[in-house]
């Protein structure tokens, strides 16, 4: 019996988040510039190398592998991936699979999604409006990741709708949405815009809707009850008690949650980041490609970065300038 993973605070880390690509069909105007520059093929991870990275971490304790990117489904071959990791489900070792994604691909994967033991999926959508819809994503369109949550719900998969709560932009549509999720019984969590990578002439401020605000205004309309419910990340959980809805509320910015954190960060590059918030990382490819069929130097490698998790992050926007800025964009850390 391998020892657990727990870093230098107490705490064990349970939770992986994956990257398995930087790519995305969609250009969200804070996540991404219009002209992104992609890595090189050979720099990713390839799905072998992904399952492998994966099943190490599931070995050291990792109960829950969270698959995100960029867009994870725009990923080539990314099923094969999925289904890879449903012998650590079937053997009990991982207790959940489960995925970030535009939607903008589900109407194709959901069924097999399903197939291969997902059972909840987060789809991010900031808006209910087509035109405002391609505005904020520049690329997507709307009807095609209406068509995709159908499909998602259809299959059997739990929804979860992820908004970024943009200042100006989808505040008016804060009851809209909230009644749109309870009408298709899908959970609803908002998030705080991060000073995530350089976005081209978007200004942070001026996206920046705090969430205290937005909460503040559900509580006009409805009576919000706290939930104890943690899940070792950002999001705190309130039950509106008149449609029994949960909404989540994910700020980094106001909220310091890092004490309970139970996560890492696996880019597609095969860089483990132990803080979304800190530039420090540990390089896990050349553990792993030097050492073919050996797992113990990548095992190794995995503890000692994890000796180096951080106790938390600095982001600030309190002075008004976006402080503790991170160079790298969202969709390479993975959302
Ligand atoms: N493409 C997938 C998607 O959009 O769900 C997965 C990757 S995306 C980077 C993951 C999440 O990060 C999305 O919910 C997105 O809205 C969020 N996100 C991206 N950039 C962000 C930023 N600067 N601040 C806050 N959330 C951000
Ligand atoms: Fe793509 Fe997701 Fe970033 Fe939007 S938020 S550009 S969908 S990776």
């Amino acid at each position: 019996m391998t020892t657990p993973l727990i870093d230098p605070f107490q705490r064990a880390i349970s939770y992986l988040r994956v990257s398995v690509t930087d790519r995305c069909d969609f250009r969200c105007v804070y996540c991404m510039s219009e002209n992104m520059t992609f890595l090189p093929k050979k720099e990713l991870l390839t799905l072998e190398e992904l399952d492998r990275m994966c099943t190490t971490f599931v070995h050291l304790g990792v109960e829950k592998l969270r698959i995100t990117g960029g867009e994870p489904l725009v990923r080539k071959g990314i099923m094969t991936f999925f289904d890879a990791m449903t012998r650590h489900l079937d053997s009990g070792a991982l207790k959940e699979l489960t995925l970030t994604t535009n939607g903008s691909q589900l109407e194709r994967f959901a069924a097999d999604l399903y197939a291969a033991g997902v059972r909840r999926v987060n789809i991010s959508l900031d808006t209910l409006d087509e035109k405002k819809f391609a505005d904020i994503t520049r690329w997507g369109r709307l009807p095609q990741v209406m068509r995709g949550i159908d499909a998602a719900q259809k299959a059997g998969l739990r929804v979860k709708i992820n908004t970024v709560a943009l200042k100006g932009f989808n505040e008016d549509e804060l009851f809209t949405l909230v009644d749109w999720c309870a009408s298709r019984d899908m959970d609803l969590t908002f998030i705080e815009v991060m000073p995530m990578g350089d976005i081209g002439n978007e200004n942070r401020l001026d996206q920046y809707w705090k969430l205290s605000d937005l909460r503040q205004r559900l509580a006009e309309r409805f009576i919000l009850r706290d939930l104890a419910e943690r899940t070792g990340g950002p999001a705190r959980y309130v039950e509106l008690t008149e449609t029994r809805q949960k909404i989540g509320f994910i700020t980094p910015l106001t909220h310091n949650f890092c004490e309970s954190c139970n996560r890492v960060r696996l880019t597609c590059t095969g860089e483990l980041y132990m803080c979304l918030g800190q530039e420090d990382m540990a390089d896990l490819r050349a553990p792993l490609r030097n050492n073919p069929g050996d797992d113990a130097p990548l095992q190794d490698a995995i503890r000692a970065a994890i000796a180096l998790k951080p106790k938390g992050h600095d982001f600030d926007y309190s002075r008004q300038v976006v402080d503790g800025k991170m160079s790298r964009h969202m969709s390479h850390t993975g959302g």
